[in-house]
């Protein structure tokens, strides 16, 4: 990410396409979102793409998915395509449809099976880890955040067949102490929330995300992708991350974590 070319990449954080939640964008405002950034020149890349080597030409955008729905395989999926776009998909292992005694956490939704992961993996989808559980990683002890990250990566990698070396935290949530442990966990880079454009010098464990959500419009959706201001989810500002710390060194000294 140390590049010096103009501009920051933007990537794109997208949930449930066709879901229900506030979160789901309907499949029509998702294609209108695509046709947007293909009339604009934008050429999708995935994430480990854009930590790997940013293209030298061209208008990179990255395109990412939280949680693995279902959705993304039967809806998103074939409009993807039919631009010829390119995209990243951070599963949580635990909510895999057919998960069996790896199931863990409770899933927002109809989440994909193993054979859906399978076949967005061929189609050349980058899927990388989003936690097993989907718990929030700065809140956990050493010994499970650990369990968290290594169960996870090896799922992945041992179910798709190649290399799991990004991933995205659940909720966006993280700490200094979390991104070390990832980076041991042999992930490259790692995607937080922020609704920001990375600056050119970002740190690739903490690339901030721009929130695209029910409710977006297709000025919004512009405007966010040109670092014009964006919808401010409270739940993720700076000061509640503080409150959310200091909780998490409450219980730590409660001996609960
Ligand atoms: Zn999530």
């Amino acid at each position: 990410m140390g590049d010096a070319r103009p501009g920051p990449v933007p990537v794109l954080m997208y949930h449930s396409i066709g879901g229900s939640d506030r979160l789901a964008v309907r499949p029509e405002a998702f294609a209108e979102q695509l046709a947007y950034l293909k009339d604009t020149g934008y050429t999708p890349i995935t994430f480990g793409e854009l930590v790997r080597r940013r293209p030298a030409t061209g208008r990179p955008v990255v395109i990412t998915f939280d949680d693995g729905y279902a959705d993304f395989h039967e809806r998103a999926l074939p409009l993807l395509d039919r631009f010829g776009f390119r995209a990243t998909v951070f599963v949580t292992t635990g909510w895999i449809r057919d998960a069996g005694p790896y199931a863990a956490g409770r899933p927002l939704g109809r989440m994909l099976s193993w054979k859906q992961a399978e076949e967005i993996t061929a189609c050349g989808v980058e899927v990388g880890g989003h936690g097993h559980s989907h718990a929030q990683l700065d809140q956990l002890g050493h010994a499970v955040l650990r369990t968290e990250l290594l169960r996870s990566k090896r799922l992945l990698e041992d179910r798709l067949g190649r290399a799991v070396t990004t991933m995205a935290y659940p909720y966006g949530y993280s700490s200094a102490r979390v991104r070390r442990e990832v980076r041991a966990a042999e992930y490259d880079a790692a995607c937080a929330v922020a609704n920001a454009l990375p600056a050119a010098d970002e740190d690739p464990m903490a690339v901030p995300r721009l929130t695209v959500r029910a409710g977006t419009s297709l000025t919004g959706f512009e405007r966010a992708l040109r670092g014009r201001g964006f919808l401010v989810d409270h739940a993720l500002t700076k000061g509640y991350a503080v409150v959310r710390r200091s909780h998490y060194a409450v219980r730590r000294l409660r001996g609960t974590v």
